[in-house]
């Protein structure tokens, strides 16, 4: 029997990658979403550190919150706040300046709009949208070329180490750097996607 199933890959699993990959297996697709990093998360990730006395020590790296002014935006975040993955921030953000040891510019005023947070952290949301029905997620598995099969009509992936990671009738890169010189930077590879477009 044909597998009428469509199988998309997803490079990167910052919340652009995440929400894009539950949002097709929602929609019938069976997604392989691929990160080079150890987890979920991209700019958005959780670091863990033990402390001198034992004690477990959460950081979120990179946004420490979000707000939502998009309708569409909205609903889909009070989804999350409905499963707990995301809650209201109601104390107040400051800045820790580490030469004093003290936080400083701790906002006091009225806000705008809510303010809110990941829960425990700002990788519950990634991490919770990777490991969704019908998302298959690959960490440690950075991208090193998109290749399009003409005569297959499928895109073939390849990894950084020249491993071959499967056919997909599409794919999502969710990160700019995979089709800028800023890849050869950093990797000293040719960027996966070139800028020619397939139609
Ligand atoms: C310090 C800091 C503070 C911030 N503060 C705020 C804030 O207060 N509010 C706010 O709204 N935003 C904030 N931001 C911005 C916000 O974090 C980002 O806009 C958002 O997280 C980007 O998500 P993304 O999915 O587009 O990209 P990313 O999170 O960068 O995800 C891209 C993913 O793709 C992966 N990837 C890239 N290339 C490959 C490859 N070749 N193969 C496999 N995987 C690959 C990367 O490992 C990464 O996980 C902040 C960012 C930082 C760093």
């Amino acid at each position: 029997m044909q597998n009428t199933v469509a199988k998309v890959a997803v490079v990167g699993s910052g919340i652009s990658g995440s929400v894009c990959a539950a949002t097709l297996a929602r929609n019938g697709m069976s997604v392989t979403l691929f990160d080079s990093a150890r987890g979920p998360g991209g700019r958005m990730s959780q670091r863990r550190e033990i402390s001198e006395d034992g004690r477990e020590l959460l950081f979120d790296h990179g946004a420490p919150y979000f707000t939502v002014t998009n309708p569409d935006v909205f609903s889909v975040v009070t989804e999350w706040e409905s499963r707990g993955l995301v809650a209201e921030w109601k104390s107040n953000f400051g800045s820790f300046d580490c030469f004093t040891n003290k936080f400083v510019n701790t906002e006091q005023q009225e806000r705008e709009s809510k303010k809110y947070v990941g829960v425990p952290g700002m990788n519950s949301i990634c991490k919770a949208l990777c490991h969704e029905p019908g998302v298959d997620s690959k960490f440690n598995m950075g991208i090193g070329k998109f290749e399009w099969l003409e005569r297959e009509n499928l895109w073939s992936l390849i990894g950084l180490d020249g491993q071959h990671l499967g056919h997909f009738k599409g794919v999502v890169a969710s990160d700019k750097n995979i089709a800028s010189p800023r890849f050869t930077a950093i990797t000293g590879q040719l960027p996966p996607l070139g800028m020619k477009v397939y139609v």
